[in-house]
């Protein structure tokens, strides 16, 4: 299976890439399939029926808009963000969608979309099924998806769940399966780890495209800061949580850069102010999920805007490598809260942005590698439990701790020589093991940690 890096970062909405992306993406594919069995206009009602995590924490993510707009054809990556309340209004009031975007169908959403909480689903926490049923409620279509975690998804029934995204087939002139492999092609053929990254994606595509994709990325990320920073008041939600990225900003941009952490108070205010526009359903990048978003970043931010020499190749070589590591993560463990807890969301994020910064600044491959395993050492264990299944708390000021935390990361790695005593590979199977030991409670599920300690007021 072939998982390039531009399947880790993907441009989309708020809030969740496991929560929305991922069945907004399925509910698109659901009527695509419908038009290529030429069933489409026999459709007299869509039933949606949401299982585990999707169903538990689904109000809170916007699991239900997702789908709702996913069944009108729209995808995270084109749907305008700004829209979306206006167009689930006018369908609440009207109670019918436009399948596919042409074609009026019923929609009761109070019997058309059921979060079944109790119900789980074999194979993945985060799953839906969707039903298309003829004037008579015969079943036209039934299929069962998996939201895996990045906006990711998997069709019940394909074999070996290979996500639908992933292209298959593919020889990568460089290919590897693990972080010793990496070192080893880096070793072997005296190149850095951006450097193979670069040119297994040229089997995808070629290096132009290579590099306006990467372009396209980071200035989404930047469109992002900046709509974050523009933006007062509080978040959707019945916490109420006040936006902080906007004052903070104009606290430090007042105070001057006299400091002494001036440069980790900026690091806080992107990490916000990306995740504060996440939390609000607005355009972000998922790096490598929607939760996770501000970290990446924020770093790259700090990078530009701290580290002296910098540069849009530093921007590239931090890209390419995270998005390798992330690979790594993806493959080998999970990058899905309600698999792993946020060990494997923000702690991935940390440990690809940790790896990303020491390769954006010219550290060896072996530092690259030590920065990447550092970042997640010390995230391991962190379990995912969102008040209001909202993703607020901890989520947003989680993504500046694991912004600062990869920073340092990178630090401790590009002083050592390369040499330390747990690898990258240890540390993503030491992260596995330990998602496959967390109790459900803390795995994107709202039943236990935060989320039952602080109550809704
Ligand atoms: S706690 Fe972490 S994994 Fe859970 S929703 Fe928030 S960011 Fe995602």
């Amino acid at each position: 299976m072939g998982i390039s890096i531009f399947d880790i970062f993907k441009v989309g909405i708020g809030p969740s890439s496991s929560h929305t992306m991922g069945p907004m993406r399925a509910a698109e594919r659901f009527v695509r399939n419908l038009d290529e069995l030429d069933l489409h206009h026999r459709v007299h009602r869509v039933a949606v029926q949401l299982y585990g995590s999707l169903a538990l924490t689904g109000k809170g993510h916007c699991t239900d808009t997702a789908v709702i707009l996913g069944l009108e054809g729209e995808l995270p990556d084109h749907i305008d963000p700004e829209r979306v309340q206006e167009r689930l209004a006018l369908i609440r009031a009207q109670g019918r969608i436009m399948l596919g975007g042409r074609r009026a169908v019923a929609f009761d959403e109070v019997l058309d979309l059921l979060f079944l909480k109790d119900q789980l689903l074999p194979g993945h926490s985060n799953a839906l099924r969707i039903t298309a049923m003829d004037d008579r409620l015969e079943v036209l279509l039934a299929r069962e998806y998996f939201s895996i975690g990045g906006g990711f998804i998997v069709e019940s029934g394909k074999s070996e769940d290979v996500p639908l995204d992933a292209r298959e087939h593919i020889n990568f002139p460089y290919p590897f399966g693990s972080g010793q492999e990496l070192l080893e092609l880096c070793s072997r053929h005296q190149l850095p780890m951006h450097e193979i990254v670069r040119r297994n994606e040229r089997e995808w595509r070629p290096d132009k495209e290579i590099d306006s994709e990467l372009n396209r990325i980071w200035t989404a990320m930047q469109e992002c800061v900046a709509r974050g920073l523009r933006q007062e008041g509080v978040l959707p939600g019945s916490f109420k949580v006040r936006r902080r990225a906007a004052p903070m900003a104009r606290h430090l941009e007042a105070a001057g850069m006299g400091e002494p952490l001036n440069a980790m108070e900026w690091v806080n205010v992107w990490a916000l102010a990306v995740n504060e526009e996440n939390a609000s359903g607005g355009r972000v990048v998922t790096a490598p999920t929607n939760g996770a978003a501000g970290v990446i970043p924020a770093v790259l931010h700090f990078y530009m805007s701290f580290v002296p020499g910098s540069d849009l190749a530093g921007v590239h070589r931090f890209l390419l490598t995270a998005g390798a590591v992330g690979v790594l993560y993806k493959r080998k463990a999970s990058i899905s809260g309600a698999e792993m807890g946020c060990q494997g969301e923000v702690g991935v994020a940390c440990s690809m942005a940790a790896a990303g910064l020491a390769a954006a600044r010219g550290g060896s491959p072996e530092q690259v590698e030590n920065a990447a395993e550092i970042g997640m050492e010390h995230n391991l264990g962190l379990t995912c439990d969102p008040v209001g299944g909202l993703v607020q708390i901890p989520c947003i000021e989680r993504n500046a701790m694991g912004a600062v935390k990869a920073i340092n990361a990178a630090n401790l790695a590009r002083r050592g020589d390369g040499i330390h005593s747990v690898s990258l590979d240890q540390v993503i199977a030491t992260m596995r093991q330990t998602g496959l030991d967390m109790a459900t409670h803390y795995k994107e599920t709202s039943l236990g940690g935060l989320a039952v300690n602080v109550p809704e007021c």
